[in-house]
């Protein structure tokens, strides 16, 4: 716990989920202040108002509440951030509107997403914890499509569209100051725990959407790259981890054409990728959101085919080519 200057005017909130660190990012101008993610549903609490306090930004002060994408670790917290922060309007990615409003649907939609074609997901416990720590439904004000200039006072900042993550993810850039925030848009080649060790695969969804994302990052030369859960990266750091970022990519979808060799479902290649990429200290259930979307991209490019439509899991397998 705790909070650390970064650059003028502009904060690191430090908690932890679970093993990992879990960062928000407060960025004050002359007038108005923006917050990047919530947390979960106790972040607030427990980090997010002590830091508010601790820098002497005022809770009025804070005009915006940008929640980056749909999860429980940086969605939770905005329900009672909407009661502590009167002045702050909560604004998504236009297309993560629902899934960030109600939170529910985390359960249902993103993190059940492939439980009755694929039968792979979350156990009852695992679900019960999503639901405690992903907050109340809350309202959101105000959609970004990416593009907009926001101005807190005498500081511009920029809304990045970035999906890959999730179909709205957002990022916010202050070209003025070289920071870029990206959440979760890059996920490396694991998610760290705060010791460096590997706490998770990385949990992309939409590949090509993805890799555009990484390339437009690179494209924009930030000098520093914060996220939610990662180390910031500096200089020249920021190349090879977008680099290696990329690399992951193209490793999982070779991995994923050799097991489809013999027919395999989405468990079987979760686990085999697992297997030869990780391990990465998580269930290999975790693995479903980047193995289904290089699935469909597969699908797509007629490299996979589908064989019983109506079978429970679906199987697949590689097209003779
Ligand atoms: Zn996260």
């Amino acid at each position: 716990m705790g909070v650390s200057e970064i650059a003028e005017r502009t904060w690191r909130i430090e908690s932890r989920i679970g093993p990992r660190n879990l960062f928000q990012y407060l960025l004050a101008g002359d007038d108005v202040a923006l917050l990047v993610d919530t947390g979960t549903s106790e972040t607030p609490h427990e980090a997010i108002l002590p830091a508010l306090r601790e820098v002497g930004v005022a809770r009025i002060a804070v005009r915006f509440v940008v929640v980056t994408h749909p999860d429980l670790d940086h969605q939770g917290g905005l329900a009672s951030l909407k009661s502590e922060l009167p002045a702050a309007l909560a604004a998504c990615g236009f297309a993560d509107r629902s899934l960030v409003s109600e939170p529910e649907r985390l359960v249902t939609d993103r993190y059940g997403a492939y439980e009755l074609e694929h039968h792979v997901g979350y156990s009852d416990e695992e679900k019960a914890w999503v639901r405690s720590v992903s907050g109340a439904p809350a309202t959101i004000d105000l959609t970004f499509a990416g593009g907009e200039e926001l101005d807190l006072g005498h500081r511009g900042l920029r809304v990045l569209h970035t999906p890959g993550h999730s179909a709205g993810h957002l990022a916010l850039h202050d070209p003025e100051n070289g920071l870029l925030f990206c959440s979760d848009a890059v996920h490396w080649r694991m998610c760290p725990a705060a010791d460096g060790s590997s706490a998770l695969p990385p949990t992309y969804e939409d590949v090509d959407p993805y890799l555009e994302t990484i390339d437009r990052i690179a494209s924009l030369a930030p000098a520093e790259l914060h996220s939610g859960h990662w180390p910031a990266r500096v200089g020249p750091e920021i190349g090879a981890f977008l680099a290696e970022s990329r690399a992951f990519v193209t490793t999982m979808d070779v991995a994923i054409e050799d097991r489809l060799k013999d027919g395999a479902t989405l468990r079987d290649l979760c686990e085999y990728v697992d297997a030869r990429l990780g391990p990465f200290g998580a269930d290999p259930v975790n693995l479903m959101f980047a193995v289904h979307g290089h699935l469909r991209r597969l699908l797509r490019r007629g490299r996979v085919s589908l064989l019983d439509p109506a079978a429970r899991p679906l199987r697949f397998e590689r097209t003779a080519s």
